[in-house]
């Protein structure tokens, strides 16, 4: 394959020269460590005390890395991203509320997701939701560590359930995939069992639903070859969302805590390698799944797109996605779909600050990966120098 993702002219051909000036600024501030720490201790305390910094965070990380305030707020950026085919996945990501209407709002506002916007619009093919933003954390724990469930907490858990059902059955009557995120070790199998619940109960034609496999859990493909045993006994399909995983340092500071093996791969070649084997094993299985490769790292993109190309199939297969985040390795997404693949950016929206959570992990996470961030700015600075050349 070559090396399609070098082009910086397609990569940024919806950047003007200042959008780039601003998004050279942007991760130049938050490729430091000591800057991201205190912007965001400022940033929580300025929110907290209701100062008026909304603007603020607005016009620099939010319109950065968010679409929007709303789903409406988001559609400008939406086609905007589809006239250079480029997907949309609009991405609720109000976090950290833990209350039962909140739960139901993030319920309904997936389902209006499904109906209103990605079962009509093209440019918007999936919906999507995260574990927590349908039920508390610590019940989901509970599950996970077979500790028992109170009566109020059974019935607390009926309604997860019901929350899940409802929006994977709108999912499936109106032929809209959807993706479901993971979370922490200690309360994903609550999330993966029933999350294969709803693919029983919805994947049987075809893929509608969505779990997600961290590869960075070096247990991931003993568990992804005995559901495929499951499902091939039980007759439904297997759709998954592949990623390395976003929790690593918490996974294990828990694990040495607590005292239990670490469940993440010893170091980033052991992750990478499970990444590949993963890809492979779904890419040679894919009569009975589908694969959404989520992911920044450039040969886990070049590695599905020669196994497409080798194999012969359409570049467009509705089995075969790629996904990034919006305001990230816009080169690899960008590039993607000029070539004809399937690409789509999870497009985050919400209020400010209900957001911030969402930002703060960006912008530590561009930090901590910081390969990725001065290979944003590298990647700037080759369009700017082109532009002057022209
Ligand atoms: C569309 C999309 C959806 C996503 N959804 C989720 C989700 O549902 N759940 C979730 O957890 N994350 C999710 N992520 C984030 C993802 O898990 C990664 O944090 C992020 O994408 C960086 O990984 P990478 O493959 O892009 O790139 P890379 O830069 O190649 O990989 C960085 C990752 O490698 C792993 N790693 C780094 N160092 C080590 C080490 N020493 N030992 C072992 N492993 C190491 C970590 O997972 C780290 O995040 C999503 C990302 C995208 C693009």
């Amino acid at each position: 394959m070559n090396r399609i993702f070098d082009n910086t002219e397609t990569a940024f051909a919806l950047k003007s020269d200042s959008d780039l000036e601003k998004a050279y600024f942007l991760f130049k501030m938050i490729k430091s460590e000591p800057l991201v720490k205190i912007g965001t201790a400022v940033t929580k305390f300025a929110l907290k005390s209701h100062l008026p910094v909304e603007g603020l965070i607005r016009s620099t990380v939010f319109d950065h890395f968010c679409g929007g305030v709303s789903e409406e707020n988001c559609i400008p950026t939406i086609e905007k991203l589809y006239s250079k085919n480029v997907y949309s996945i609009l991405d609720y990501s109000a976090e950290g509320k833990e209350e039962e209407k909140q739960f139901d709002k993030a319920k309904d506002i997936t389902i209006g997701i499904i109906k209103n916007y990605a079962k009509t619009n093209q440019a918007i093919p999936f919906a999507v939701f995260k574990p927590t933003g349908f039920g508390r954390f610590e019940l989901y724990r509970k599950i996970t560590e077979h500790e028992t469930l109170t009566p109020e907490e059974e019935k607390e858990w009926g309604r997860v359930v019901d929350r899940y059902d409802a929006v994977s059955k709108a999912a499936y009557e109106n032929n809209v995939p959807l993706l479901i995120d993971a979370e922490e070790t200690w309360m994903q199998t609550a999330a993966d069992d029933l999350i294969e619940e709803m693919m029983k109960r919805y994947n049987k034609e075809r893929v509608i639903v969505f779990g997600t496999l961290q590869l960075y859990r070096w247990d991931r493909l003993d568990y992804l070859r005995g559901l495929h045993e499951r499902a091939k006994s039980e007759g439904f399909k297997i759709g998954m969302k592949l990623v390395r995983g976003a929790y690593m340092e918490k996974e294990r500071e828990r694990a040495e805590e607590k005292g239990y093996k670490d469940p993440i791969c010893a170091d980033k070649p052991a992750t990478d390698k499970n990444y590949n084997e993963v890809l492979k094993y779904m890419f040679d299985n894919l009569e009975d799944m589908s694969i959404f490769n989520g992911t920044h790292n450039e040969e886990s993109a070049y590695l599905l797109m020669d196994l497409i190309d080798k194999a012969g199939l359409k570049r467009n297969d509705q089995r075969l996605w790629f996904g990034q985040l919006y305001g990230m390795s816009d080169h690899i997404s960008f590039n993607l779909a000029r070539e004809g693949f399937n690409a789509a950016k999870y497009l985050p929206f919400g209020p400010v600050k209900d957001v911030m959570p969402y930002l703060i992990r960006r912008a530590e996470e561009n930090t901590s990966v910081a390969g990725q961030t001065t290979r944003e700015l590298d990647l700037i600075t080759k369009e700017k120098k082109r532009r002057k050349l022209k």
